[in-house]
């Protein structure tokens, strides 16, 4: 039986393990990837520390998958062996309960699979998944390029898409690391005027080259004050994981202004007399499914958006993984299997 390396956690907050396991076979509807590049993503660590009910280790993280279709599992028509893809953090959905019926699949009641914590992900030389959460990488996107679009990627492009923001529309993006260095961008080609927020004057060149139209340091300035001189935002996206920064730029909404939180937070405290007195709202945003991630895709071939990245070979995944949790990354960690 041919072998393949798979980097697994075997106990919730236990370390990265690069084993030897028999390169896997796709069942029926499923297909095996070749894994060329998976993105070191925060929400990995839900796998790694256990946070998320009921995994079964040992487990394989990752849910930024770029590879190669190996094989096909029977009745899988619409991917065929040689096709380059992507697998993201939504992994597949029943397709017949109610929610699954009104076309929200990430409410799935039934059968909700998540890349890397219902089912082994992209941390290995090769991986399974159902076909339905495949989605078709383009040519000019190499598999370290595509990678992270895949969950940060689809994330903020996803939330910005389904905003009521219109061409022209002021949007501020909290938060420039991971998230928000493609959420800027993605904001900016959208035709957005795009505010970026981040502590520290430092931030504001970077802000600038991915084409921000004004910088906001929130060391220094009060970004829920300035964003209201300038009209009030549409829409903010929050991608911080701080409750505390999160709530100090909510009163930047405008009339019928929309705070999207995509970080994960704690607990965040928002004026309930500012939200009802100019109709403004609060709402969370779920990255999106296969065919979101593939538009995610061709809209960043479309308008050049990138993601920066650092990366390591998968042996080098516990160094990696750190590299992620620091903070430190300038912006992404991307692992490569060197295939
Ligand atoms: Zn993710
Ligand atoms: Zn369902």
């Amino acid at each position: 039986m041919p072998k393949m390396r798979a980097a697994q956690v075997t106990r919730p907050g236990g370390p990265f393990e690069i084993v030897q396991r028999d390169i896997p076979q796709p069942a029926a509807g499923h297909v095996r990837i070749k894994v060329q590049a998976c993105g070191i993503c925060h929400s990995d660590s839900l796998t790694k520390e256990g946070h998320w009910p009921g995994i079964q280790y040992p487990r394989v993280p990752g849910h930024e998958v770029v590879g190669v279709v190996d094989a096909v599992g029977a009745g899988v028509t619409q991917w065929k062996n040689g096709q380059r893809v992507g697998v993201g953090w939504h992994g597949g959905n029943c397709g017949f309960c109610d929610n699954c019926r009104n076309g929200d699949f990430f409410g799935c009641t039934v059968n909700l699979q998540i890349t890397g914590i219902s089912f082994d992900g992209g941390y290995a030389d090769y991986m399974v998944a159902p076909a339905i959460a495949l989605a078709l990488v383009p040519e000019e996107l190499s598999a370290v390029e595509a990678a992270p679009l895949m969950c940060a990627g689809i994330t903020t492009y996803n939330a910005l898409r389904n905003s009521a923001a219109r061409p022209g529309d002021l949007v501020g993006v909290l938060g420039l690391g991971g998230l928000g260095h493609l959420g800027v961008q993605y904001a900016v080609k959208m035709g957005f005027k795009t505010v970026a927020i981040a502590r520290g004057k430092d931030k504001e060149p970077l802000a600038k080259q991915l084409g921000a139209w004004r910088y906001l340091d929130s060391q220094t300035q009060d970004p829920a004050a300035e964003l209201q001189k300038l009209g009030g935002a549409k829409v903010i996206i929050a991608t911080v994981t701080n409750g505390d920064a999160m709530a100090a730029v909510t009163g930047g909404l405008g009339i019928n202004g929309t705070f999207f939180v995509i970080g994960a937070a704690q607990s965040m405290t928002v004026s309930p007399l500012f939200l009802l007195s100019g109709r403004r709202s609060v709402k969370g945003w779920y990255s999106g499914t296969a065919i979101d991630s593939q538009d995610t895709l061709a809209f960043s071939v479309l308008s050049g958006v990138r993601s920066m990245n650092e990366v390591y070979p998968l042996e080098k995944v516990a160094e990696a993984y750190e590299r992620m949790e620091s903070g430190k990354a300038r912006f992404r960690v991307v692992l490569t299997m060197g295939q």
